[in-house]
């Protein structure tokens, strides 16, 4: 860089004001309320004219790479002396507006700054943030760990417990996670982070955010979270000290279901002991731009594209299915063939309260607790496989996080390869039942159910 020509000084400086001006942008943006930002993202009027034909939505660019002026503005992006795109494994237009939305909304209401980065789906996500952080394996005899919680999603579960282990990286699990001391117990010297999802399935699992946090922090290690199905409209945990969040933008983010994908969002300067402060500072930019390049599961525009439609109306529809979800749980409730419905939102929930310290609709005073739940059929596995054969609405799908009700049994699908023993140490009988409340008319969804148990 000695001899630096005016012409590559000149792009360095152009690029400077760029980055200023987006800055400013990002900070005006986050004066507003949660809508506007989630309406909006970073995709301004200006943009719009000079970068997007003028279109009033992002502008999907499917290009592998982008083309440059000359040698100058080829050698600056390539030693990332000044950002651009260059090429979609690494970074994609669309997918930036997208990022720079998602770290809006994850720290609304805070000070706090994040970047966020989307992957290929949500497996991706939880793998790309995490693995910089055990990635220093110290010497060959020696062995790092992290502590998860125990009620995680089954393929997060399946990288923790397989993946993480052939590699030499051990998982300590902790099985009562709203129980502070069961995590301390399992920190030692050689724990890297801590991990949990909240609210988790089938069992409704819910855990102190801000406690998991302090306790990570007095350990000077990350708590990384998974808040798939909370999303930012009802819950945000780096306001609670959380350091990352990891989403599925599969799911609950991409409700109608017509795209795989997934985001981690990292405040800046997480605590981590293990990391320089130079990558401690912007952790996600970091991982973008090496770990994650050399990973290569980007997301495609496409997907980046399809999950900013879905982003703009999440607070309304979480706010909804919330409240449908709630009217199943107490009809659920006084049935006489349900023994038991396991719902965060319902008073006699034993983790209610600590649930409803973290989770409303945004920008209100409203308790809003998702739209998962499970429920307890009476009587024997048979009869609890005639109320699943029975629904005439509700899909049978494994899959959540959608604008159509979904129902599965949990012990002949997702948690059938585990067997009966570790089944019943998770708490999960034959008869239960998992449901996912969609955004049909809670009438409707009731009857379906109500027709079905009658069947019995
Ligand atoms: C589905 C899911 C994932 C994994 O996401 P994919 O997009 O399927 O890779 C992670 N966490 C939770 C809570 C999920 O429900």
């Amino acid at each position: 860089m000695t001899d630096m020509s005016d012409r590559m000084k000149r792009y360095i400086e152009e690029a400077n004001r760029d980055i200023e001006k987006k800055k400013q942008y990002k900070r005006m943006m986050k004066s507003y309320k949660f809508d506007t930002i989630a309406v909006h993202g970073v995709y301004s009027i200006e943009e719009a004219i000079n970068k997007g034909h003028g279109g009033i939505i992002e502008p999907v660019i499917l290009a592998s790479a982008q083309a440059y002026k000359d040698s100058d503005e080829l050698e600056a992006c390539q030693a990332y002396w000044i950002p651009r795109w260059i090429y979609s494994r690494i970074q994609n237009p669309t997918v930036s507006y997208l990022e720079d939305v998602l770290s809006l909304l994850e720290t609304y209401g805070t000070e706090h700054d994040a970047t966020a980065v989307c992957t290929s789906s949500g497996i991706a996500a939880i793998k790309q943030a995490i693995e910089p952080l055990v990635a220093h394996l110290s010497k060959r005899d020696e062995y790092v760990n992290f502590v998860s919680a125990a009620q995680i999603y089954g393929g997060t579960f399946q990288l923790f417990n397989v993946r993480m282990r052939e590699r030499g990286v051990k998982v300590h699990w902790v099985d009562k996670p709203w129980d502070i001391s069961e995590w301390e117990k399992n920190i030692d010297k050689d724990t890297r982070f801590l991990y949990g999802e909240m609210p988790s399935n089938p069992q409704q699992c819910c855990l102190d955010v801000a406690a998991v946090a302090n306790l990570a922090h007095k350990y000077e290690i990350p708590f990384v979270i998974d808040s798939t199905l909370a999303t930012p409209s009802l819950m945000r945990p780096i306001q609670y000290g959380a350091d990352i969040v990891v989403h599925s933008l599969t799911k609950t983010i991409g409700v109608d279901g017509a795209a795989i994908g997934g985001a981690f969002i990292a405040r800046h300067n997480i605590t981590c002991k293990y990391l320089t402060d130079d990558i401690k500072k912007d952790y996600a930019a970091w991982v973008k731009l090496w770990p994650a390049r050399d990973s290569g599961a980007c997301m495609h525009p496409i997907a980046a594209s399809y999950f900013l439609q879905e982003l703009r109306t999440l607070r309304i529809k979480m706010k909804q299915l919330s409240e449908n979800a709630m009217e199943v749980a107490k009809f659920l409730q006084h049935h006489p063939k349900v023994e038991d419905v396991n719902y965060l939102g319902l008073d006699k929930n034993p983790l209610h309260n600590l649930a409803k310290k973290y989770m409303q609709v945004v920008d209100s005073n409203e308790e809003a607790y998702g739209h998962l739940m499970s429920f307890v059929i009476k009587g024997k596995a048979e009869d609890t496989r005639k109320f699943l054969d029975n629904l005439k609405m509700i899909i049978i799908a494994t899959d959540l996080g959608r604008i159509k009700s979904l129902a599965i049994i949990p012990a002949i699908s997702t948690h059938l390869q585990q067997g009966p023993e570790a089944r019943k140490l998770a708490g999960i009988p034959d008869t239960m039942i998992r449901l996912c409340v969609g955004g049909e008319n809670p009438d409707d969804i009731i009857s379906d159910i109500e027709q079905a148990l009658d069947k019995i």
